[in-house]
Formats: C-alpha cells, structure tokens, sequence
C-alpha cells in the first residue's frame, strides 16, 4: 500500500470505519513506515483535541465571541496607531524637499554666500590674529 492512499484513508482507519482487510493493509504500513505513522500519531492528536470536553461546543454561537475579540483589536486606521510618526516625518521631508526644488536654487545661492561671509570673516580675524602674534614676537 502507497503512503497517500494510507495518510488519505488515516482519519478512518483512526476511527475503525474500514473494511478490515484495509484496516490489516494499513497496520501492516504503518508498522513499517515511519512518515505514516506520524501523520497517524497526528491524527489521534487531532481527533482528542476535537473530543476535548473542555472545548467548547460547536452548537453555541461563536459570532458574538468573535465579533467581540474583533472590537478588542487594535484598529490598523486609528488616527493615533504606530505608523503615524512616520507617516509624518515623510510628510514632512516630502514639503521640505518640494520647497528645496522650488526655492533650491535661491536657497543654494543664499546659502553659499552665507558661507562665503564667514569664510572672509573667518580669514580676516586668522589674519589679524597672525599679524599680531608676528607684530608680538
Ligand atoms: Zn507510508
């Protein structure tokens, strides 16, 4: 007998429904071959979970419970979830690199000139210091 028609004919071997000379057939498999019997070990697993009395019962309506653990959840569109933040900061880097394209070309100019100012500031304030540490000296 081949694994699948016995994995496939498992679930009523587990619950004794086969004609017995199936039943012999899958025995004999399943005593020799380990992957079935694993999936068979599965099997009586699943069926005592499925039997557990402490499981509730399937009449009872499950919506309520479950439409109520629904509400409990986190909803992934509240105005102040975790993906706010960044939904923010790339808002923000969004205006500002629209303004740096509008405006970046007189802002670069502005910026250079700035640095140039400083830069001269700078060199003049070295070269007054130097000359009065030469003029010192
Ligand atoms: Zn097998």
């Amino acid at each position: 007998m081949k694994c699948d028609s016995v994995q496939m004919n498992i679930a009523s071997y587990a619950d004794r429904s086969l004609h017995p000379i199936n039943m012999e057939e899958i025995k004999a498999h399943l005593e020799e071959c380990e992957a079935c019997r694993a999936w068979y070990q599965d099997v009586l697993e699943l069926e005592r979970i499925w039997n557990d009395p402490a499981l509730p019962a399937l009449e009872e309506d499950l919506t309520p419970a479950v439409m109520a653990m629904i509400n409990r959840r986190p909803s992934p569109y509240r105005p102040h979830n975790r993906f706010n933040p960044l939904l923010k900061m790339a808002l923000a880097s969004a205006c500002a690199l629209l303004v740096f394209i509008y405006n970046g070309a007189e802002f670069f100019d502005a910026a250079v000139s700035h640095i140039g100012m400083i830069n001269e500031q700078f060199a003049q304030s070295i070269s007054a210091m130097l000359h009065s540490v030469s003029g010192n000296s």
